[in-house]
């Protein structure tokens, strides 16, 4: 939780003046939920989950299913993107292949590493949008967070992502193609070497607003034949759109995680708006309902510390009365999960990063309470990699970079320059 910037070690850049004009990114059309295709109208393989790629093989190239296996395997294990190198495909079936489709992973445009091991990839995802993964290694595992959306629609005050505005929906081979990326820079060999442990859906975006694509990818990522992960391994973080939880019951096993914040409701409208229309007790009785759906399924809620703004005695005796109730209801122990994130700060936030001991306070008010509440480490925050500081480039189109642009300069606060918080 250390505020000591490390120097920064550029380990590739691509092009020769930093971020590269991501005009001169290879062009991916996203769809809601369909699969994209090249100028040449090729689908792009990274869009299909196992059960997708089966049917594109069987019903459009007349192929048998295990075909797709075997290119699930290649891509995903092996990192090909040649359909020429798939040397167990047989020529012809590789012939038509180059035809009818490509394996066109997201373009990096910089790659960035932390001091502490931290990772962090700007990804071109069309002609002016990119957007940021972030891998983070910690004893015995390495979570990637993906993101789902350039920029966000969701406007949480507290967030650096909302100050970009939001442009579109993730296809899910943007969003598959996060993982590969860093899983072929990782040298990650799914079920033998694997670096790769987890999957936090808590980059960019509101990963519930991009349901399809979303629990298609993740699909991937759970798949043997795509990264093996186990369900719990995979996170899904949400701000709250409970209708969507209830379908993410329905289709998905993956572990929730929900960003709370405030335990009431006045305090919540005012972080998350998304609160105003689904208040704190629609939330949680959604989260009952997800975690009342298999026995043992815990649901975990972060809190972002803020300065005199949600770390009062009275927010922590809130949050235990919450998350008290909500293990009363689905009957177990410590179904309820927290975890404190002290705020990062972004140029011209209003809020800032408690004080250490009064993060300590809060955490201690909650272990009184019996309570298990680590407080996340900030990592890789001399590249600007925690959490809520994901920016990417984002074509706004709801007008409110423009406003974020005249705040900064309202206040005399340059681009990149940011305000000392604590
Ligand atoms: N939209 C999803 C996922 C993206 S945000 C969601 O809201 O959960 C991922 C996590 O980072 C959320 O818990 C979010 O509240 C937190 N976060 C956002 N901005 C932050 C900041 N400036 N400091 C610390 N945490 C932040």
């Amino acid at each position: 939780m250390s505020d000591t910037r490390t120097p920064v070690i550029d380990i590739a850049l691509v092009g020769d003046s930093g971020v590269r004009d991501p005009a001169a990114a290879a062009p991916a059309a996203a769809t809601g939920g369909r699969a994209t295709a090249d100028t040449c109208g090729r689908t792009n393989i990274f869009d299909f989950d196992r059960a997708s790629l089966e049917r594109f093989f069987e019903q459009d190239l007349g192929e048998k299913k295990f075909r797709a296996q075997q290119v699930m395997k290649w891509i995903h294990h092996r990192y090909a993107t040649d359909f020429g190198d798939m040397t167990d495909l047989g020529k012809a079936l590789r012939a038509k292949l180059e035809q009818r489709a490509v394996v066109q992973a997201p373009q990096v445009l910089l790659d960035k590493a932390s001091e502490d091991g931290t990772h962090k990839w700007l990804l071109g995802m069309d002609p002016k949008n990119a957007i940021e993964t972030v891998f983070i290694p910690d004893k015995g595992r390495g979570t990637l967070c993906v993101s789902s959306q350039v920029g966000c629609a969701l406007n949480c005050t507290f967030c650096s992502t909302a100050t970009q505005g939001f442009n579109r929906n993730l296809s899910t081979a943007e969003i598959i193609g996060q993982v590969w990326v860093a899983a072929r820079h990782l040298g990650n060999v799914p079920h033998q070497q694997r670096k790769l442990t987890n999957v936090v859906m808590m980059g960019m975006g509101e990963p519930l607003a991009n349901f399809d694509n979303v629990v298609r990818a993740m699909s991937i990522m759970r798949d043997d034949l795509g990264y093996g992960l186990a369900n719990k391994r995979v996170t899904l973080s949400t701000a709250g759109m409970v209708p969507m939880i209830d379908k993410l019951g329905e289709v998905s096993d993956v572990s929730l995680a929900v960003s709370l914040h405030a335990p009431f409701d006045e305090l919540r409208n005012e972080l998350v708006p998304l609160n105003r229309k689904y208040p704190i007790a629609e939330l949680m009785d959604a989260c009952v309902r997800y975690a009342l759906r298999k026995r043992g399924t815990s649901v975990t809620f972060e809190y972002t510390l803020m300065k005199d703004v949600n770390d009062q005695p009275e927010h922590a005796r809130g949050l235990v009365k919450l998350l008290r109730e909500f293990d009363r209801r689905v009957q177990m122990k410590d179904a309820a999960k927290v975890n404190l994130i002290p705020f990062n700060p972004f140029p011209g936030t209003r809020y800032a990063r408690p004080a250490d001991e009064a993060i300590r306070a809060f955490q201690k008010q909650l272990n009184n309470a019996g309570m298990i509440a680590p407080v996340r480490r900030t990592r890789g925050d001399d590249i600007d990699a925690a959490c809520g500081q994901l920016k990417g480039q984002v074509m706004d189109r709801t007008r409110r970079s423009a406003e974020h642009r005249k705040h900064l300069q309202d206040s005399g606060i340059a681009q990149g320059e940011v305000p000392d918080a604590a």
